[in-house]
């Protein structure tokens, strides 16, 4: 027997639990009837949904035994959603996908196919248009990606996304990277292991809104820089650097300035403008530095990803909130 864990970290995804569980139950149900030695388990991720998410869950649990579900005390955003899941994932296949179909279900058997039988230890989609999306976020998005794979020796494709089909082993290399801010787009990459990319056109939401505004995607893709590379801090030396050599040139001009044609109060301008110009290059170093020292205090805390608080096996026993 084989058995594959989906993965679906779900927040506040009421409007398509529904059709993802009927569509997902479609796709796997041709797999086993093709393959009879595959199993399937379906393990959401309840990342602190203040709608109807977790009644559905616990439902869907109840009617079939091969829903699990992991409930969180709060939000803790959809990283460490997929972390528990894998953590928590009892597969010798693992599949992370969303809830709102925009990871096509369709899919799940050609991963299968190109990890079960071509060698590749990881299947992934990569959406080759950013249809539906504005022009101005899809053109924030690729920048990110050129930037980022200029800095940083972790390769990130752009495009590529969070759907995966991987092997057990890469998830275990997955696990060991117990970092506190993860990325998870940087860790896939990260451990490394033969990626098969599958092109698509990208998909629109089922149902109900996308839970990323314009202002957590762009702490995101800094998210992705400060945990991926380092080249910021070099940033900070270089113009650290600059602004000393600009600065050397100035005081040449105001000395020679003062020697031949004397002391005058003429010389207020230049003063104010490299007061404001190692000001201010100063302030934006100290901020680089305070990014990776936040993170590293962060890190050393060491707390926990997430918290769980209920799951299907631990179903709270008292009158569940009615309203949830
Ligand atoms: N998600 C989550 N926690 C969050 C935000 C999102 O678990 O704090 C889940 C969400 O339910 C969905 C997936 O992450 O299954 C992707 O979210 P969304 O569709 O909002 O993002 P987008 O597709 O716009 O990138
Ligand atoms: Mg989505």
């Amino acid at each position: 027997m084989e058995l594959i864990s989906i993965i679906v970290p779900c927040y506040n995804e009421q409007e398509v639990l529904p059709l993802f569980y009927e569509e997902i139950k479609k796709v796997t149900g041709q797999m086993q009837n093709d393959n009879k030695e595959l199993e399937f388990e379906y393990l959401f991720i309840n990342d602190g949904s203040k709608d109807r998410t977790l009644a559905m869950l616990r439902d869907l649990a109840a009617k079939d035994k091969s829903v699990r579900y992991i409930s969180f005390s709060r939000n803790f955003g959809k990283e460490a959603g997929m972390f528990a899941g894998l953590e928590n994932a009892k597969g010798d296949y693992v599949v992370i996908m969303d809830a709102d179909l925009q990871h096509p279900p369709k899919f799940i058997p050609k991963m299968y196919d190109y990890v079960k039988n071509h060698g590749y230890d990881c299947a992934t989609t990569r959406r080759v248009s950013r249809k539906g999306e504005s022009k101005i976020r899809s053109w924030f998005a690729r920048k990110f990606y050129s930037i980022m794979n200029r800095i940083s020796q972790t390769e990130i494709v752009d495009g590529a996304q969070d759907f995966r089909f991987m092997t057990r082993q890469m998830v275990d290399s997955i696990l060991e990277m117990k970092e506190y801010n993860r990325f998870s787009k940087g860790i896939f990459s990260w451990v490394g292991f033969d990626t098969k990319y599958i092109e698509y056109e990208n998909v629109e939401r089922a149902a109900g809104t996308t839970a990323w505004s314009f202002t957590s995607l762009v702490k995101y893709s800094l998210e992705g820089i400060f945990a991926f590379s380092t080249a910021p801090l070099a940033i900070a030396s270089v113009l650290g650097v600059i602004s000393c050599l600009i600065a050397f040139v100035i005081i040449m001009v105001v000395i020679v300035k003062t020697i031949a044609f004397g002391e005058a109060v003429q010389g207020f301008p230049t003063t104010v403008c490299a007061i404001f110009f190692i000001g201010g290059l100063q302030l934006f170093c100290t901020g680089i530095l305070g990014q990776y020292l936040s993170k590293t205090y962060l890190e050393t805390k060491s707390r926990p990803v997430y918290i769980i608080k209920e799951t299907e096996e631990t179903k709270i026993k008292r009158t569940v909130n009615k309203d949830l």
